[in-house]
């Protein structure tokens, strides 16, 4: 076998075999593929696409180009879930106490954010000592213990995919519907929980924007989670605006805290509908007798005390968030009208540039700042009035986050309320 019939195939949009996925990859592991050679594979991958087995073959041999975890030592039903990506996004803290709380396992491994979008590893940062990197044995040791830990990907999980997204990163070859599948599903087994909820977004601040792409994307995933044998659904959630009202990385544990602790928005709309299929995958209950259990757990402090165990377990300390110097000023709007649209991606973008996020892989966060939304589309606001609110520790994040305004249309048109959970995919 040779790479140059392997791309010369892909070229003329044959069909690869297993052996030939395999060569490739393993190629790539061992530098035996040079990364121009990968990066004509890809670029031929996005303009011809790949054939199902194709893209099941490339899954397969991606997950076990490292090692795989093995659960098996747990005891119990595993849960886990994954998002491909948002603003103001923080399913996780609420998932994750919640399925604990009802008696699952939860070993959730999470990233780092880059560009617009969170990461649950920074967000988790913003307690003082958070250890994010849990060694294996520590990582199965607390999930063991008390049903739940975050921590970040080991080294050792899929390092083709490691290889291969940084060179689509500077090869414009993100956005191709197989190499995004192999790449997330890759990863989700080789950590392979028994039952998987995939939230796929759609819409301005997501990964592929358009509707009919995300939603062929998501059906994807769930094929290839049912191919390798596991239990996967997909929900198919919108991007249209931020999710949770707070965009920034302790605001946004904050937000999932209110949730915890009884508050009812989108937020708790979204992460109690993916605990409720995972019940229900499991059980075979109904998503609404799940919903029971779900508040049970949620109205009784269990969840919220399965978030603060998690902490202490990860801190070894008290739960305390620490907050930014000028707490909450108000960001007031220039004219009066119905909310039209939000541009999600860059209250995103605006977050990251106050110093929320990074751009480059070394940069360094502050935890504290963001902004809170606090009119949605559909909303009506006078002159004068708060349409957002700052969190900033000096005049220069400040002057950022005035910014917002423009991130905002506001008309004559009373738009209606952004549906956020739009289909569940099986
Ligand atoms: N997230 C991933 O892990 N891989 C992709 O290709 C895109 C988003």
């Amino acid at each position: 076998m040779d790479i140059l019939r392997i791309l010369e195939k892909k070229k003329q949009k044959q069909e690869l075999s297993k052996e030939e996925i395999k060569f490739f990859v393993d190629g790539i592991v061992s530098n035996a593929v040079a990364d121009y050679q990968a990066s004509a594979f890809l670029m031929a991958v996005v303009l011809n696409g790949m054939t199902e087995n194709e893209v099941f073959a490339l899954t397969d041999v991606m997950k076990n180009s490292g090692s795989v975890l093995d659960f098996s030592s747990l005891n119990g039903t595993t849960v886990d879930k994954h998002s491909t990506g948002g603003v103001g996004d923080s399913t996780t803290f609420v998932v994750a106490p919640i399925m604990a709380a009802l008696g699952y396992k939860v070993a959730k491994m999470s990233g780092r954010g880059l560009g617009f979008t969170g990461g649950t590893l920074d967000k988790l940062e913003s307690y003082q000592n958070m250890n994010v990197a849990l060694s294996e044995e520590k990582f199965l040791g607390q999930v063991a213990d008390i049903g739940i830990a975050i921590s970040g990907q080991s080294k050792n999980i899929c390092p083709a995919d490691k290889i291969l997204y940084s060179l689509r990163d500077v090869t414009a070859t993100v956005d191709s519907i197989p190499l995004i599948a192999s790449s997330i599903m890759s990863k989700k087994l080789a950590v392979a929980a028994d039952i998987l909820v995939l939230d796929v977004k759609c819409g301005d601040g997501s990964l592929l924007g358009d509707f009919e792409r995300t939603r062929e994307l998501a059906k994807l995933m769930v094929k290839i989670g049912k191919d390798a044998g596991k239990k996967v659904r997909a929900i198919l959630t919108s991007m249209d605006e931020p999710l949770d009202s707070y965009i920034g990385n302790s605001l946004e544990i904050e937000g999932a805290l209110a949730v915890l602790n009884g508050e009812k928005n989108g937020l708790f709309d979204v992460a109690t509908k993916i605990c409720a299929m995972m019940l229900s995958m499991d059980t075979g209950i109904d998503q609404n007798e799940a919903m029971i259990k779900i508040n049970q757990v949620i109205e009784s402090k269990q969840a919220y005390k399965k978030f603060e165990e998690m902490i202490f377990a990860q801190c070894g300390q008290k739960v305390v968030l620490p907050k930014a110097k000028n707490y909450g000023v108000p960001i007031n709007s220039d004219k009066s009208g119905y909310i039209e649209k939000i541009h999600t991606k860059e209250l995103g973008k605006l977050v990251m540039d106050m110093g929320g996020g990074r751009k480059f892989v070394e940069d360094k966060i502050d935890h504290t700042i963001g902004i809170k939304i606090e009119k949605r589309v559909g909303d009506y606001v006078e002159k004068g009035e708060p349409i957002a609110f700052a969190y900033a520790n000096n005049e220069n994040q400040l002057e950022k986050a005035l910014q917002c305004k423009y991130c905002y249309e506001i008309g004559n048109n009373k738009k209606e309320k952004t549906k956020l959970i739009y289909e569940e995919i099986c």
